[in-house]
């Protein structure tokens, strides 16, 4: 398939399968939703796989010998299945349900990361980190003593990569995210993983923004570990997954523990489970892993590659047009041009505050992201007290871009900007 914006056959067919892009706002309004990097909306098919699991075979998984609790079983280790060859992860097993990417971090950093790190040991992250790929390791270097360090990014978010032996030395741990929320700045995965492995470190990619938007093959990148959301890729909330290499999982002490997570208990001692169900104590959420596989059947069927021409499709054309705002006082962060970036674009309109601006976009049913973003650190350096975000994916097409145009004209017109 070729990527295209322009509502092409196979487009007409994404927009069908989304059924809030066709109930109009209360104004009236179609709904442009510009803000996937939150979450993404779901095709019909995902909310008729929980609605028919909760309605045709609801049950428990792993211990029942019932019909319905064993076809509950089997359909959530195949939606396991699913995301490990959809990551190409060399066994089911190396995939761990968790709530969402937040979740994953955490998860290595309260285990792997208690159990490996320690005074004089450095943990390297970035500048431009989600908040949820920061907070674990700055409580860790607490905990552990180990220091933290940072990747400096320039005026256009672009990792700057001058000082990376000095960064690197003596680290346990490189902390990055793939792609970035803020600006879509994809950072140099393939080089940094040979760089922090011949250094000694272990590499944890948070992949929140990029599994969903391109394709990303973890034996290729050779990444330890790699953290992901199942409601930024068509699939449900309260769902997503930890990657990591079966040797560092086997080695890593259980994170949350009692049921599921055993294999036999006595009143003093406990012998875990086999991956990956040592790391999953508790009644799974098996509605929203079975959801999620259904949402990568989807991508699939779409093809990553498509999906990652799409959104620089998008992306280019929607910077073209934002450029006509520039003399309105229009100002577009992150890196250029759109090839590299992901499809998301912060920006300002003047001295208007982000949120004004969001708020008068939404009028017109135009849905875009104001605030910090979950980077406070990264806006602080910037000198930035907030951004508007416009972020796409499969089912935006060229008269969304059109529609965030118009009404940022209509809030230039408001704010009285030339
Ligand atoms: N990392 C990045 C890069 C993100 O964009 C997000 C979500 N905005 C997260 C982590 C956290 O995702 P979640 O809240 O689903 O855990």
């Amino acid at each position: 398939m070729t990527a295209t914006v322009r509502p092409d056959a196979v487009q007409e067919r994404i927009l069908r399968d989304f059924p809030i892009l066709h109930k109009p706002t209360s104004r009236g309004k179609r709904l442009v939703y510009l803000d996937s990097a939150a979450t993404s909306q779901k095709p019909q098919a995902v909310i008729d796989a929980l609605v028919k699991y909760y309605s045709e075979y609801n049950a428990n998984i792993h211990r029942g010998v019932y019909e319905i609790a064993e076809l509950a079983t089997t359909a959530f280790e195949e939606a396991r299945g699913k995301i490990a060859r959809f990551i190409n992860a060399a066994e089911d097993a190396e995939v761990i349900w968790t709530r969402n990417s937040t979740e994953a971090i955490n998860l290595v950093s309260f285990t792997w990361g208690i159990q490996n790190l320690r005074r004089g040991d450095a943990i390297v992250t970035t500048q431009v980190e989600h908040h949820s790929n920061l907070v674990p390791w700055q409580l860790l270097a607490e905990r552990t003593g180990a220091e933290l360090r940072f990747i400096p990014v320039d005026a256009q978010g672009v990792h700057v990569l001058d000082d990376l032996d000095r960064l690197l030395d003596g680290a346990k741990l490189l902390a990055l995210s793939h792609v970035s929320n803020t600006l879509g700045t994809i950072a140099p995965l393939d080089m940094l993983t040979k760089r922090a492995h011949a250094a000694g470190a272990r590499v944890l990619v948070d992949a929140a923004q990029s599994v969903p938007h391109m394709p990303v093959d973890v034996q290729k990148l050779d990444v330890d570990f790699m953290a992901v959301s199942g409601h930024k890729m068509l699939g449900p909330t309260g769902i997503g997954f930890l990657y990591g290499k079966r040797a560092l999982l086997e080695a890593m002490p259980p994170f949350l523990t009692g049921g599921d997570m055993i294999k036999r208990v006595e009143y003093t001692h406990t012998e875990y489970n086999e991956l990956p169900w040592k790391f999953e104590a508790g009644t799974s959420n098996v509605a929203d892993a079975i959801g999620l596989g259904v949402a990568v059947d989807y991508l699939r069927e779409l093809g990553m590659d498509w999906v990652r021409a799409h959104d620089i499709a998008l992306t280019a054309y929607a910077l073209e047009r934002l450029a006509e705002l520039e003399r309105r006082g229009l100002v577009v962060y992150g890196p250029l041009p759109a090839e590299n970036r992901a499809g998301v674009i912060s920006f300002n309109l003047g001295d208007v505050h982000a949120h004004d601006v969001a708020s008068i976009l939404d009028t017109d049913g135009v849905c875009v992201r104001a605030g910090h973003h979950c980077t406070m650190p990264l806006m602080e350096k910037m000198g930035w007290p907030a951004t508007a975000r416009a972020s796409f994916y499969v089912y935006n097409t060229e008269a969304d871009v059109d529609a965030l145009i118009a009404s940022l004209h209509k809030a230039a017109d408001i704010f009285k900007l030339k």
